[in-house]
């Protein structure tokens, strides 16, 4: 099943997310759900918050990317219950975009290494480093379940440069190729 995608101007996403019990009921198909509307959307990366589920999942699949980066040739997984244990490294900047904010795309900057602990679709534990692209996706991933956007990133001047085009995709005004839920009836 494909959900609808949450976008800017929705309540959800800027709440702090739920952990997941191991036996929540229906978890296998939210995570089948979640790869399918991923998929859909295009999108590399896919927060539970991002299709109305105030949970702490995400998906990521950057395997296309394994042209010019040959070690994301692996990185497709399910984080749920993640928890970044450690940012390093310089920061670098990259043009960002995000399901829940059609239409815009920003330079934003994060430190390249990410080492984070999480549990996978079958509750096996991990602590993996992780840097570059597959270190920025799971940064800007993680953010969502801290009811956190990529714009919060973003200079005060920025911001409110974007300040009418958020406006307009709280009420709608986009049209993405995938179904979005509008926030602002
Ligand atoms: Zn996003």
């Amino acid at each position: 099943m494909i959900y609808p995608v949450t976008v800017y101007g929705d309540a959800l996403l800027r709440k702090k997310a739920q952990p997941v019990e191991k036996d929540y009921e229906g978890l296998g198909d939210i995570i089948e759900n979640m790869w399918e509307t991923m998929y859909s959307s295009d999108g590399v990366g896919l927060a539970a918050p991002q299709v109305g589920l105030s949970l702490r999942i995400f998906t990521v699949d950057a395997t296309s990317g394994a042209d010019e980066e040959p070690e994301l040739k692996d990185f497709k997984k399910v984080f749920i219950n993640p928890q970044i244990i450690e940012l390093s490294g310089d920061e670098w900047i990259m043009n960002e975009g995000c399901l829940s904010l059609p239409e815009i795309r920003e330079d934003v900057s994060r430190p390249d290494v990410v080492r984070i602990k999480y549990f996978d679709e079958n509750f096996v534990e991990h602590d993996e480093t992780f840097h570059g692209y597959a270190g920025r996706i799971i940064q800007h991933e993680y953010d969502h379940l801290e009811g956190v956007l990529f714009i919060d990133h973003l200079s005060s001047l920025r911001k409110r440069l974007l300040r009418s085009r958020l406006n307009n995709i709280a009420h709608g005004k986009v049209q993405p190729r995938y179904k979005i839920k509008v926030p602002v009836k």
